[in-house]
């Protein structure tokens, strides 16, 4: 790629259930450019659309399991690559192990920061059972809620280490009001 046509903006939010990355995405897109892709609503679009891969995957939202590294990997590589095109992306919940971020930089996507949200496990388990009034969502049972939380510790985590390797993490505390958290998280990226 040449210089001229690198995106501005290539960063991913990593964080627990409940800490907040999808709120924290979109507002961090609006305010420093870049497309807001969480790998969660792709997924949820394609069962809602009733796609082939939609009914893949269904079963494993529902269940709050990962979907399998190569469907969600082909679903989303192409999302990033239209993204970096039009000035860069703001990733949420993708990569979300290593394989998958190993398969993401075979695949030529980079990653110049990693923003990662934290919170006490019971207050991102507080948080997703309030949103499982509003929203209804299926994964969001207090059982698929634990499920989640425990996959996060395993498969997710990990990724906060190999990224810290590599000197790109800012951690910001995300038990606070969403708006303190976007506030920390652009002085956290030094773009205030
Ligand atoms: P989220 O909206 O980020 O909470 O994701 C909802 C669900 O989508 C997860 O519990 C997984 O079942 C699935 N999912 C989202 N992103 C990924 C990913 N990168 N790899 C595998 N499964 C994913």
């Amino acid at each position: 790629m040449c210089p001229a046509s690198k995106p501005e903006v290539r960063v991913l939010l990593l964080a627990a259930p409940g800490a907040g990355k999808g709120t924290q995405g979109m507002r961090l897109a609006e305010r420093i450019g870049g497309v807001h892709l969480a790998a969660g609503d792709l997924l949820r679009e394609q069962v809602r659309d009733g796609t082939p891969l939609g009914r893949r995957v269904s079963e494993h939202l529902d269940r709050g399991e990962l979907v399998p590294d190569e469907l969600v990997v082909e679903l989303i590589l192409p999302a990033i690559e239209a993204a970096a095109a039009r000035g860069g992306y703001v990733l949420d919940g993708f990569p979300r192990n290593v394989a998958q971020a190993r398969a993401a930089g075979e695949r030529g996507v980079a990653l110049d920061r990693v923003v990662h949200l934290q919170a006490p496990g019971g207050e991102l388990r507080r948080r997703l059972l309030a949103r499982a009034e509003k929203e209804g969502r299926s994964d969001d049972t207090p059982e698929v809620i634990d499920r989640r939380l425990r996959l996060y510790a395993q498969e997710t985590q990990p990724l906060v280490d190999h990224y810290r390797e590599r000197g790109i993490v800012a951690d910001v505390d995300a038990d606070r009001p969403a708006g303190e958290v976007a506030d920390d998280i652009v002085r956290a990226l030094g773009v205030a």
